[in-house]
């Protein structure tokens, strides 16, 4: 159902903001490290309209979920948790927010780790920035994003997501150091494109999972005497740490070492090297990679016009990201996909967009 069958009335202002992939830097983000996240043609769409009851009213077509919040209420949960955060934000830097009708919808999928909080996030704000005429840059966005999601939706998520979402865009790569905020736009290694398959395995053990690595770099950081993991350049500096944590903080070392030589500018042969070097590392020594992960990256990395492959986002499950021969990437995902989905595991397609 569209905004007008929704609330009655034509919305005044329209918004949207893309999901994401991270192409290299993994678990490095909570390490003060770096990443390289790019766009996807996927995207989140919010229009927007004053709603004149004194209420917020928030509505999702992929939820099919509409939601009423008055004056005073409480936190709501859910979806809507994410926009009200944006909101009580937006206040919370001083700017006035009137009760507001929401309409969501979104061709980002929602939980395969492309990030479809943050471009709902993203997308809110820039509905509120455009629906009140309010001047707050992209990065702002992209912070408050970020702390709308910690502090409304309770997920202590990094800063990657919000930023790639509010400043990368599908033509490049976005480079950041999430320490400094520092960042850099680049090009995509020519004659390349990317392509995101979901291994159709749930991420079940990835909270307890993430937790337990972040206390090992926490700690790893803390024998080592430095701030965080990546004020460590040498991997051989891993090498005297106990047995139990050498391994984490080696692959933290080696991944952001792989992020800054990528930044250099490489080929898409030696991108490829360095993305299959991130997913060895991940599953040998950071061990979040499972079975049908392996079999996916395999695949792909086996498949001619492949320059790499490697899992994204937290690993235990979720999404394999390959670079790929530009203009292959919807012929070599389907060629993958059937032989994977032989092997028993219902996978799916994400980027490209295929039919
Ligand atoms: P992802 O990897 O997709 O970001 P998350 O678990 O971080 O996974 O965020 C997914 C949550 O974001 C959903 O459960 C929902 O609450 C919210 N969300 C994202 N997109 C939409 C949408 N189009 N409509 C409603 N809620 C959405
Ligand atoms: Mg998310």
């Amino acid at each position: 159902m569209n905004f007008q069958q929704i609330f009655g009335a034509s919305p005044e202002t329209e918004a949207s903001a893309p999901g994401r992939v991270n192409l290299l830097g993994e678990h490095t983000d909570y390490n003060d490290g770096f990443v390289l996240p790019t766009a996807i043609p996927q995207r989140t769409t919010v229009q927007l309209g004053v709603s004149k009851d004194g209420q917020h009213h928030f509505y999702s077509v992929e939820l099919d979920e509409r939601v009423s919040i008055s004056e005073g209420h409480h936190t709501p949960s859910g979806f809507a948790s994410y926009i009200f955060g944006c909101v009580r934000l937006l206040e919370r830097e001083g700017y006035t927010v009137p009760s507001i009708n929401l309409h969501v919808t979104s061709s980002v999928p929602i939980g395969s780790g492309l990030s479809s909080s943050a471009a709902l996030e993203v997308a809110t704000l820039r509905g509120l920035r455009s629906l009140l005429n309010i001047d707050i840059d992209d990065v702002r966005i992209a912070q408050l994003a970020q702390q709308a999601e910690i502090q409304y939706s309770g997920v202590q998520c990094g800063i990657m997501d919000q930023m790639a979402s509010s400043l990368a865009d599908t033509e490049h790569l976005l480079f950041l150091d999430t320490r400094s905020l520092a960042r850099q736009v680049i090009p995509f290694p020519s004659g390349a494109e990317v392509v995101v398959i979901d291994s159709g395995v749930p991420r079940t053990l990835a909270g307890s999972g993430y937790n337990q690595r972040r206390a090992e770099c926490e700690e790893a950081a803390h024998l080592l005497r430095v701030k965080a993991l990546r004020d460590i350049t040498n991997p051989q500096a891993a090498e005297d740490l106990p047995e139990s944590i050498r391994r984490r903080a080696r692959h933290v070392i080696t991944e952001d070492n792989r992020v800054l030589e990528a930044l250099q500018g490489v080929s898409a042969e030696r991108f490829g090297e360095l993305m299959n070097a991130s997913h060895a590392s991940l599953r040998d020594d950071y061990e979040v990679s499972v079975p049908a992960l392996d079999t996916l990256v395999g695949m792909l990395q086996e498949t001619p016009g492949v320059f790499g492959a490697r899992l994204t986002g937290a690993g235990f499950g979720g999404a394999c990201v390959a670079l790929v021969a530009a203009g292959k990437g919807e012929a070599i995902s389907r060629d993958v996909m059937e032989r994977y989905m032989r092997s028993g595991y219902p996978g799916r397609i994400l980027v490209p967009e295929v039919s």
